[in-house]
């Protein structure tokens, strides 16, 4: 196959379906291994490595690598381009089972400079995989990750925040101007950090603690007492040391979870007359 100088097949034009920005910055190729750090030992999964520039990267560290491509044309010319030395998985991130990829017990590595289009719905599967993940490094629209990284009373701050942070350590590491792609996204990016690890204090019932934080902040605006009204009644408000007239997004993870462990303790939505 004819390869372009910056690696594409040379009838491949980059597809706006699959979010393709294709990292051509070298500079930034190598900030954003030396924040990772591959070793020679690590099982590590690349999530979207389209025209491997950043494969090609990580291979001059670690022996092997699995990537998950959706797009045929770029998983043909990458198979060709490092043989061996990759483990291509043709098909979708969103519905791949990343603990296929585990074991040992060092934990999976993922990064990726992900397609942005999918990257909220990518980082919840992710989240499924926790306890066999060891850490992960992306590259996400800089929005995203002020909201991974956002504290309590501030804008960015929501679900996305509270539940990242609940799973993992999450660092902001460093902005990319829109100029290191090809074609250059619309927005700004930033590559972060997420380790996960047990959270400081848990959820008896983790699903409730994620409805309950959806609800929340569907309804950001209102105070807790009226944004949940549908949830948990005042008094269950109070019990968990919160006051019903803040608003959703003064809370922090560690209250959401207070909250959500009363509430389940109260017999959950249903157990609670509203
Ligand atoms: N890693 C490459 C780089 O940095 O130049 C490409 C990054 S590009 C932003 C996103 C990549 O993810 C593309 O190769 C695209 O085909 C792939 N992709 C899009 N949707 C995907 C999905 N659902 N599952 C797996 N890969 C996907």
């Amino acid at each position: 196959m004819k390869i372009r100088r910056d690696d594409r097949p040379a009838d491949h034009r980059p597809r706006k379906r699959f979010g393709q920005h294709f990292l051509h910055d070298p500079a930034v190729i190598e900030r954003i291994i030396r924040a990772i750090g591959p070793r020679a030992g690590d099982r590590m999964v690349e999530i979207g490595p389209g025209t491997g520039n950043l494969t090609a990267a990580l291979l001059q560290h670690v022996d092997h690598l699995h990537v998950v491509e959706l797009d045929r044309d770029l998983a043909a010319h990458l198979q060709s381009r490092f043989g061996k030395a990759l483990t291509l998985h043709l098909g979708d991130a969103l519905t791949f089972d990343f603990s296929r990829l585990a074991g040992g017990d060092k934990g999976l590595r993922v990064v990726g400079n992900l397609p942005y289009n999918i990257s909220t719905p990518l980082l919840f599967h992710l989240l499924g995989f926790r306890s066999q993940i060891r850490d992960m490094h992306f590259m996400l629209q800089l929005e995203v990750v002020e909201r991974m990284t956002a504290t309590p009373g501030g804008r960015e701050y929501g679900r996305l925040s509270v539940m990242v942070q609940y799973h993992c350590d999450c660092t902001r590491l460093f902005r990319v101007a829109p100029g290191a792609f090809t074609p250059p996204p619309r927005v700004e990016s930033a590559v972060v950090r997420l380790v996960p690890r047990p959270p400081p204090l848990e959820a008896t019932d983790p699903g409730l603690l994620g409805r309950l934080v959806t609800t929340a902040f569907g309804q950001r605006r209102k105070t807790l007492r009226n944004a949940l009204r549908s949830l948990a009644p005042e008094e269950l408000i109070l019990d968990a040391g919160l006051d019903p007239l803040l608003r959703p997004e003064r809370l922090s993870v560690e209250e959401f979870v207070r909250l959500s462990n009363c509430l389940a303790a109260a017999g959950g939505e249903r157990g609670v007359p509203v």
